[in-house]
């Protein structure tokens, strides 16, 4: 069943579900599929899941309700993370026709050929230990940025995260491959990269699941730097603090391409509480990071992920980690609320965080967020900076972005789309 159908997609969860949803959705067009809003009918409906959303069977479940409201005669197909962790679960929600597991995700178009539908959901989901394929995908709805994955997969094994278990080990593109995609989104109009992955810093061991590491990320990074293709700017999502060197670092600050934007997970500004999650740095590595940014390149901006509420965190982590965030010279948080996840070792752990305490850290955090934020733009005010415009229009109004990942917004013009223009701010 090809030629004719009509197929619509949804993702759930990161950028880089996003670029694979992308990346699918361009696969089966071009096997004779015809795109659909997921809101119209259509012949096919895949829903692309994530693991860390919090509530990822509920979502799953009620998106396959409305689904079989609208057209109860479609087929519906439910990959991505959560359907590498939870296939079986899956399978048994009515409406649910196929699960492809992370090995198979690339090979929807075959799957689709002999689907018929029926009472139970067809699983097609190996063990995680045997998934070692590495494909490239990128988005490209808005050609003015877009997120290109170059690794998959994590070999480090933090104790509240299923990522390992849903994506399976690390792996990546070549340098080659990256270089590859890169000419064609040039080709296609687009300014900026964001160069994404699961553990981005680990980026070179293969694309074949070997533990060796062939390449680098600091050898990617100074190969796209050379690139004389139209893109004007590349950004790292995201970087481990272990993971990111000075000389990293270094590169960063001289290159013209490379944006002065990092996001450095940290997760929490304890020690006790980071060896509870088994990363692989002290607080005491992170405040050298940022202080080796800062000191190279002042106007950097510097995003961190932090989680609160792990087992264990007690008001004085807490108030630990708040003032060693709050001390540091950073730009914003993304904060996550700790929730417990199937197969991990912190779910485990005691003593739990009542939930509304949970909430409430989150809540300081984000304050301090908002604060760190309007500080970091204020910082900057009266500066010229470099802004790319994207194309998006809501109640005639556009945004762009400078340099160092400050938003501006301003009445839309057509003329400013995917443009770099000098913004006084
Ligand atoms: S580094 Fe830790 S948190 Fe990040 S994907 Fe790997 S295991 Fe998960």
């Amino acid at each position: 069943m090809t030629q004719g159908k009509s197929i619509a997609f949804h993702t759930l969860g990161c950028k880089l579900n996003y670029s694979e949803t992308s990346t699918l959705s361009r696969m089966l067009e071009a096997d004779g599929f015809a795109k659909k809003e997921f809101e119209d009918v259509a012949d096919v409906y895949v829903i692309n899941t994530c693991s860390v959303t919090e509530n990822a069977d509920k979502e799953c479940r009620q998106l396959v309700r409305r689904i079989q409201r609208r057209a109860p005669e479609s087929m519906v197909v439910i990959t991505g993370c959560y359907a590498q962790l939870k296939p079986k679960e899956i399978s048994e929600i009515e409406g649910v026709d196929l699960v492809l597991g992370a090995a198979e995700k690339f090979n929807l178009s075959r799957h689709l050929q002999d689907l018929t539908k029926g009472s139970t959901g067809k699983i097609h989901a190996c063990e995680i230990e045997e998934v070692d394929g590495f494909n490239s995908s990128y988005s490209i709805n808005d050609r003015t940025r877009t997120f290109l994955k170059v690794q998959d997969g994590c070999d480090y094994n933090c104790s509240f995260c299923t990522i390992p278990l849903a994506r399976g080990h690390s792996r990546s593109d070549s340098i080659g491959g990256v270089l590859q995609n890169v000419k064609e989104l040039a080709s296609s109009g687009t300014k900026e990269i964001v160069l994404t992955g699961i553990n981005l810093g680990d980026f070179g061991k293969g694309n074949h699941g070997g533990k060796k590491r062939e390449e680098s990320f600091f050898e990617l990074i100074q190969e796209l730097d050379k690139t004389e293709e139209g893109i004007e700017r590349f950004r790292i999502s995201s970087i481990e603090p272990n993971l990111l060197t000075n000389e990293i670092i270094e590169f960063v600050a001289g290159s013209k391409k490379f944006m002065p934007h990092f996001h450095i997970p940290l997760q929490s500004g304890s020690n006790d509480i980071l060896a509870l999650m088994r990363r692989r740095y002290r607080r005491e590595l992170y405040t050298e990071r940022v202080a080796y940014i800062k000191q190279l390149i002042p106007h950097c901006c510097i995003g961190v992920d932090v989680i609160v509420g792990f087992p264990g965190e007690t008001e004085e982590h807490f108030k630990d980690t708040f003032e060693f965030l709050h001390g540091l010279d950073i730009s914003y948080l993304h904060v996550f609320t700790y929730s417990e996840r199937d197969n991990t070792l912190a779910a485990d752990m005691k003593p739990v965080v009542p939930i509304p305490v949970r909430q409430e850290r989150n809540k300081a955090l984000r304050n301090l967020s908002y604060q760190k934020l309007q500080y970091f733009a204020a910082q900057h005010t009266g500066e010229t900076r470099k802004v790319l415009f994207e194309s998006a229009e809501k109640n005639g109004i556009m945004e762009g972005y400078t340099d160092n990942y400050i938003k501006v917004q301003t009445p839309f013009r057509e003329e400013y789309v995917n443009q770099l223009i000098d913004w006084k701010l």
